[in-house]
């Protein structure tokens, strides 16, 4: 596996104290890496709660497009019932995306790549886990770890983990298999024979057959991130127009703004 840090640079110089970890999701992780600034007003100030982004709403329909397609008869499994699945379940404002040919766009493209990838995956045996949600404690990097096992099923030599993301980011596909690597050796004791990302987004997969070695380096890679994560004097902003165009703190996204309001000192515990 390549990208073995993360890609997180600091270049705003804030003093703030540092933050209590003591559980941790994926989903955390990879809201933190599109932007810390972001992460900070959503997760630490608590602010716009009910505003939720686009991605989330539609990584949650797409989990429930995935459960309802492997607890229907194989039979019944069929590109037509998944564009059927999906009307059903998409449930979800335009005003939520950045325009309406993001919407659209965002519509046309997980269509597409569900019907494309769902409709030919395995699926003849009951899912070892459907949208299972665990927690582990995970002694080396100190802190919870808890994630939502999409799909998995048995294979010839250990089990399988698969995923789909609504995401075309190549760092936060790396971040969902170098947290999988982990947690799922820590739950399981066990590495997946191969964890397989779809992105819904570009249509492209990307599939990793985890060793021990990995084990070491996945750790490394989330301990890097734990520690960016634990001091706010490593929180930068985004500044990208994919991911700026739709962020609810356009308002509060200032140096300024943010060196004055932010907490002091923050020692609150942080939860997934
Ligand atoms: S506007 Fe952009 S840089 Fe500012 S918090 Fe939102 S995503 Fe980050």
């Amino acid at each position: 596996m390549q990208e073995l840090r993360p890609s997180i640079r600091s270049i705003v110089n804030i003093s703030m104290e540092p933050i209590l970890i003591n559980s941790l999701s994926n989903r955390i992780l990879a809201d933190f890496m599109r932007c810390p600034y972001r992460f900070y007003w959503k997760n630490l100030r608590k602010k716009g709660g009910a505003q939720t982004e686009w991605r989330e709403v539609v990584q949650y329909i797409v989990n429930q497009v995935i459960q309802d397609f492997y607890q229907s008869p194989v039979e019944k499994r069929s590109a037509f019932q998944i564009l059927h699945l999906i009307e059903n379940h998409w449930r979800i404002g335009i005003d939520l995306f950045g325009s309406k040919q993001e919407y659209y766009t965002v519509l046309a493209k997980v269509t597409d790549h569900l019907m494309q990838y769902l409709h030919r995956s395995e699926g003849l045996y009951p899912p070892l886990f459907l949208n299972e949600k665990i927690n582990v404690y995970s002694e080396e990097l100190q802190t919870q770890l808890s994630t939502s096992i999409q799909v998995s099923h048995w294979t010839n030599k250990t089990y399988n983990i698969k995923k789909y993301l609504v995401t075309d980011e190549q760092s936060v596909i790396d971040l969902y298999k170098h947290f999988m690597i982990v947690f799922s050796y820590e739950a399981f004791q066990v590495l997946p024979e191969y964890i397989e990302v779809v992105s819904l987004i570009h249509g492209k997969t990307s599939t990793v057959f985890p060793t021990m070695k990995d084990v070491e380096q996945s750790t490394d890679y989330l301990r890097v991130m734990i520690e960016v994560l634990k001091d706010p004097k490593n929180y930068f902003q985004a500044n990208s127009n994919g991911t700026c165009r739709s962020c609810p703190f356009l308002d509060e996204c200032s140096t300024d703004k943010m060196e004055k309001t932010a907490p002091s000192p923050i020692q609150q515990p942080f939860f997934s």
